[in-house]
């Protein structure tokens, strides 16, 4: 990446959280602050909460050069105009380019992408992609996926990002897992997609369905089934529990199936998990049981040649990867 002089604006503008920060060359927050997303109150008011926010940080920068700013948005963008399309998160900004809004307000360029995208490309570069490098192993291509309320992800091949022809490469939520006209409902509109099937919303959805009908004992009937979220589905499966058991068996064949579609389509070296989902996840032992679930249905020995681990860079990768995308925009030029 690029020793110029000088730090990156970052934002990571979710749909609870703007979060803004100062990064330096070797990808460190050096200042970082967040403020809510004024949901439902406008478009205008939410650029005006997003431009202050960047204000905020230009101003910390105070002499400091800043070189750019980058932003990771949720939902799907395009990366070249900056328009929003239909993004659940952000609704009100649908249609709207954040660059054609911001472009007159700052003098710095502005870089815009989508934030699961951007995490594939922090992991690659300073986190799970780092790690493997420090022992020895060389990361061609990272597969991100990142599972929580939803499931987003994005591939990074050779340190670059797979853009796809809008920058709207890598929709890895919506890969259809379930194929039968009864699958469960996505977001998306659609029937039996990934998402649908092991998001955090999910998990809870089936548990709740599947309390209904279950007439053994299980210690998730002490649980007020309408604050039942997926770490409790994960804690009842750590202490034994039948029912959550069967539940997150189901979750991991689901996902094992949507990584090996994944892993025939980019042929990744390296499968990363982030998301509130994989840090329950993460509190079981499963990692090796869907490791070898997806290794048993890949074709070749070349597509089982892949490691896959947890992601190492938190709920900053968005704003980490929004600064190396800047970075490398600049050694373009
Ligand atoms: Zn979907």
């Amino acid at each position: 990446m690029s020793s110029q002089a000088g730090v990156i604006v970052a934002m990571d503008w979710g749909g609870s959280w703007a979060r803004t920060s100062v990064v330096n060359h070797a990808g460190e927050l050096m200042w970082t602050m967040r403020v809510p997303t004024p949901q439902g109150t406008g478009s205008e008011n939410m650029l005006r909460v997003g431009e202050e926010a960047l204000l905020e940080a230009i101003r910390w920068c105070q002499s400091t050069p800043i070189l750019g700013i980058g932003i990771a948005v949720a939902g799907p963008i395009d990366v070249e105009s900056g328009i929003f399309y239909t993004p659940p998160n952000l609704l009100e900004l649908n249609g709207i380019s954040l660059i054609e809004a911001w472009q007159d307000k700052f003098i710095y360029p502005i870089h815009i992408g989508n934030d699961a995208t951007l995490a594939a490309l922090a992991e690659y570069h300073l986190g799970a992609g780092l790690c493997q490098r420090k022992v020895g192993r060389d990361v061609k291509t990272l597969l991100y996926l990142t599972i929580s309320t939803g499931v987003g992800g994005g591939v990074i091949d050779r340190g670059n990002i797979l853009l796809g022809a809008h920058g709207m490469a890598a929709e890895i939520g919506h890969i259809k897992i379930d194929a039968s006209s009864s699958a469960d409902l996505c977001n998306c509109g659609g029937r039996g997609c990934l998402e649908a099937l092991v998001s955090g919303t999910a998990i809870a959805r089936k548990t709740v369905n599947a309390l209904s009908n279950f007439s053994e004992t299980t210690i998730l009937n002490d649980i007020d089934i309408t604050r039942l979220s997926s770490q409790d589905v994960f804690t009842a499966y750590s202490a034994g529990d039948s029912l959550s058991e069967r539940i997150i068996n189901e979750v991991i064949s689901d996902l094992a199936r949507g990584i090996s579609d994944l892993i025939h389509s980019f042929n990744p070296d390296l499968v990363v998990l982030g998301g509130g989902v994989t840090g329950g996840l993460s509190t079981t032992n499963l990692l090796g049981n869907l490791k070898s679930q997806i290794s048993d249905s890949l074709m070749s020995e070349r597509h089982k040649d892949f490691e896959i681990m947890y992601a190492q860079l938190g709920d900053s990768s968005g704003m980490i990867g929004a600064s190396l995308m800047v970075q490398s925009s600049l050694q373009d030029i």
